[in-house]
């Protein structure tokens, strides 16, 4: 007992102080690659090690190999932080070691995910009535969301893919916009109905969904089983399709929406952003992370569907040795996943810790920081690519040779970090503020670097 408390207390500490190191820690360090790996391998031990020496001897080998993403200067990817007692909570969801199967093998980690879920419905404005899946990410959860909607469009039509699978089946319309997250196509991969079928919508100026090419797109074909796909957060502008007309015109002919707002779904959580995802509450399936804009530890996304009998039927399965639950699916029937981990511990106490103003907060700085981010580069003369309307900043630096090296110089140079992306074919420098943790101070720092490396 005394050991194993050691053991973990030695884990925590170190969690601890590397934290506590973020905010001056350099945020991108030149890396030896090669030191890193000669760290970690060596022959398949043969004979068995100390735990306290095993834990010291991966305290050596990853610490050079950290990237401070949960630090306040992180902006590459859309990247949050981790908040401090949903880090405990994951923490504990390993020491308890529980398997969310169900709430037979784990009634704790299920009632958490049921009382997590209600609550973020509520967040996000998601119809109560709705089921919510814990999923690894917003991949898993566009998988989800898109199996359900195979399964609906299918039954409409007469026929039941999960005992038939798609040879034979009626075709299936699937329309998407151009500017979809890549993690759509790759769904579409894993559910049999391929990449090629996608009708691609063409987007707007800030690379939402245009929603009179949509309804052309509807009407001119047939009107057989269709899947609309929209989003809420450009990954790369942060723009929101028209998520209320869009849905409205794809019911009217019968369709699914499924709405891939991984980050941009956040904006329900915030009165003065609400209305960029106005309509949301229409949708037939949504997908939303945890880890990106919520400040959960990864992993950690949720898929919801308006209609959880569907949800059940497209991802659940049976057998014998399973009592199941009993009542409402839960757990593993709403998840791709069979044995998996308590996800719910940490939803539930990230949000506890938040509260709604909490959330509400999250997702108004970091939107006041972009915009921040935005006048500060654009007053030193460098363009601002996109209109800013959420968390998401492209800049472009001259021409495309050029920002790529800034963009380096940028990450060579350990203040913040930042990526680069292709968007409309101009190479542009992406700044994403997810990360509860940054302040005004971060993005001024980060914005007098980012000049002072393109000088
Ligand atoms: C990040 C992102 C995804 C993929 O999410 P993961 O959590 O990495 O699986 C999908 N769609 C959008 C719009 C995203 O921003």
């Amino acid at each position: 007992m005394e050991d194993l408390r050691h053991l973990f207390r030695l884990a925590a500490d170190h969690a601890a102080a590397y934290r506590r190191s973020l905010p001056e820690r350099p945020v991108g360090v030149p890396l030896d690659r090669a030191a890193v790996t000669d760290a970690f391998s060596g022959p398949l031990p043969t004979a068995p090690c100390p735990p306290e020496q095993v834990v010291a001897d991966l305290l050596a080998a990853a610490e050079p190999g950290l990237v401070a993403s949960a630090g306040p200067r992180y902006f590459g990817f859309v990247v949050g932080g981790a908040l401090p007692a949903a880090t405990a909570a994951d923490m504990l969801a390993a020491g308890w070691d529980q398997l969310a199967f169900n709430a037979v093998t784990s009634p704790a980690a299920v009632a958490a995910e049921e009382a997590a879920g209600g609550w973020l419905k509520e967040l996000l404005r998601i119809p109560a009535s709705a089921s919510v899946g814990f999923v690894t990410g917003a991949q898993a959860a566009n998988t989800a969301g898109l199996a359900a909607a195979r399964h609906q469009v299918l039954a409409d039509a007469g026929w039941d893919v999960e005992r038939r699978g798609l040879l034979g089946a009626p075709p299936i319309r699937v329309i998407a916009g151009e500017e979809r997250h890549g993690t759509i196509d790759r769904s579409l991969r894993l559910l049999g109905l391929g990449v090629d079928v996608v009708e691609p919508v063409p987007a707007g100026p800030n690379g939402a969904m245009d929603v009179g090419a949509l309804r052309a797109l509807l009407r001119a074909g047939s009107a057989g089983p269709t899947i609309v796909c929209l989003q809420a957060g450009n990954v790369n502008t942060g723009a929101c399709d028209e998520l209320r007309e869009a849905c409205e015109l794809v019911h009217r002919h019968g369709g699914w929406v499924h709405v891939d707002g991984a980050f941009g779904l956040w904006a329900a959580a915030s009165p003065g952003r609400r209305h960029l995802v106005d309509g949301l509450e229409l949708a037939d399936s949504w997908a939303c992370d945890g880890h990106k804009w919520l400040n959960l530890p990864y992993d950690s996304a949720f898929a919801f569907c308006a209609r959880p009998d569907v949800h059940a039927a497209a991802m659940s399965y049976a057998a014998a040795y399973l009592v199941g639950s009993g009542g409402a699916p839960a757990g593993a029937d709403l998840t791709a996943e069979s044995s998996r981990r308590a996800r719910g511990f940490a939803v539930w106490a990230g949000l506890r810790e938040l509260g709604r103003d909490g959330v509400a907060a999250v997702v108004d700085r970091c939107c006041a920081l972009a915009r921040r981010f935005a006048a500060g580069l654009a007053a030193a003369g460098f363009e601002v690519a996109n209109d800013v309307v959420l968390n998401q900043v492209l800049v472009g630096f001259g021409d495309d040779g050029r920002t790529d090296r800034v963009v380096a110089a940028v990450q060579a140079d350990g203040t913040c970090w930042a990526g680069g992306t292709t968007w409309r074919g101009r190479r542009l420098m992406r700044l994403s503020v997810s990360n509860a943790a940054t302040t005004e101070a971060d993005v001024d720092r980060s914005v007098a670097a980012i000049i002072r490396l393109a000088g």
